[in-house]
């Protein structure tokens, strides 16, 4: 006697018609036709079922604030720095939680179960932190939310930022933040890496640095990242998120970084929809993509996870909590568009993220979280394209969100009353 049976799944790794049996939050056994009972059972009727999408790059103090105080107009990083420097000052911790649980909510809707949010630490008052603290403890029975310590105007630049950041370390902030392209001078991005590094090391956190988030191609700091990860001994406890100056860099100098990074075991963590939207912008035309080698970085056994980072905010107006839109803009730009490309591409929206968030007991093997989506779609490769529609997302073997599926009635004389677009699947044999 189980809790809940999942009948007829279709697994990412290509498995089929599996049934997948829970009991007290874990996954108990998976197989075939597998004859038990359970107090709850639900037929998937060969529709994927995944472990949660995981979304390792967010910044979850300034989502939903879109318009507030003002629009991006520039549509540029910089610009979007500066209006979040407006209305920081302004924040209340009460507005900053409301936002963040709203978030969490339509996270939930989407099969979206864990989170690492940055958090800015440049305002004194650190009103942001002491909300998404609160938010933490709020969701964490359905969604494990991690927080990285982020001085937003710079570690240097900014007056104070040293200390707040340490302070936020101190009232339990996870995980030591970074933006050293951000600061005055290389050297001192250089510096802020190392100095942030052997915080790290000191109080045993990981890090997760905003790095080289610029077109600029002399912009290097992933280089000392990755010295200092090897230095302090942090291998596999660092990521470097968006490093976009990558795209921009001179191709042999990538040929010695990307080993180097390798080396150090560092994840890395591009954002799609974010890079595409906000760099290139000083370019006329050709404009550069502005998304680091995603292609190159996993042929060399790096773990990449592709983050959402903004949801209408200051940086991003557009949005919906969807990792498979992420995954979908990732396709597109990084320009992977074969059956491996785009198993990899599902991976790096799963347990890539997993892996770089250090997720314990993740993924579908027996003993593991019974977290799991319904998608209404059959395969990876569909929930892609389609961004498919979430029928059911489970959190411990408990269903938490549950939506019909998606299908239209059509009313057309002598064509099919109803259109289910996850029908509309490449044939399994090839038949002309
Ligand atoms: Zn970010």
């Amino acid at each position: 006697m189980f809790d809940l049976i999942i009948r007829n799944a279709n697994l990412p790794d290509g498995r089929e018609a599996v049934d997948i049996c829970i009991r007290d939050g874990k996954i108990a056994v998976t197989g075939s036709k597998i004859e038990a009972t359970a107090a709850t059972e639900i037929d998937a009727t060969g529709r994927l079922v995944t472990p949660p999408f995981v979304d390792p790059h967010f910044h979850m103090d300034a989502t939903l604030s879109l318009g507030l105080p003002r629009m991006n107009n520039s549509g540029t990083l910089l610009e979007g720095i500066a209006l979040w420097g407006e209305l920081r000052p302004i924040l209340t911790r009460e507005a900053v939680v409301e936002r963040a649980l709203r978030y969490c909510d339509l996270a939930v809707s989407q099969g979206l179960l864990a989170i690492r949010s940055h958090v800015d630490t440049s305002d004194p008052g650190l009103v942001t932190v002491e909300g998404l603290l609160e938010v933490r403890a709020k969701v964490a029975s359905y969604i494990d939310l991690q927080l990285v310590a982020f001085p937003q105007d710079g570690y240097y630049r900014s007056a104070g930022a040293v200390e707040t950041l340490n302070r936020a370390l101190d009232m339990g902030v996870d995980i030591v933040g970074g933006i050293p392209h951000f600061e005055r001078t290389m050297s001192e991005g250089a510096a802020s890496v190392e100095a942030l590094c052997r915080i790290a090391a000191e109080r045993g956190l990981p890090v997760d640095m905003h790095c080289d988030e610029t077109d600029d191609p002399m912009s290097r700091h992933i280089e000392t990242l990755a010295a200092q990860t090897m230095r302090f001994g942090l291998q596999g406890r660092v990521a470097g998120s968006h490093l976009t100056s990558m795209h921009s860099m001179d191709n042999y100098y990538v040929s010695k970084l990307i080993p180097l990074i390798a080396e150090a075991e560092i994840n890395v963590i591009p954002n799609p929809l974010i890079n595409i939207m906000l760099q290139g912008r000083h370019d006329t035309y050709p404009k550069r993509r502005g998304m680091t080698r995603v292609r190159e970085l996993m042929e060399a056994g790096l773990n990449v996870a592709f983050g959402h980072d903004c949801v209408m905010d200051p940086w991003y107006s557009m949005g919906s909590a969807d990792m498979l839109e992420v995954g979908h803009m990732a396709i597109h730009v990084a320009q992977m568009a074969g059956i491996d490309d785009k198993r990899k591409i599902f991976d790096a929206l799963t347990v890539n993220s997993a892996e770089a968030m250090g997720l314990q007991g993740y993924g579908l093997a027996k003993g593991c979280h019974a977290d799991l989506v319904i998608l209404q779609a059959r395969d990876p490769l569909e929930a892609l394209r389609l961004k498919a529609h979430r029928l059911a997302v489970i959190r411990r073997g408990k269903i938490i969100a549950r939506s019909a599926p998606r299908i239209t009635d059509l009313m057309l004389e002598g064509r099919p009353a109803k259109v289910d677009s996850a029908e509309y699947a490449p044939l399994r044999t090839a038949t002309s």
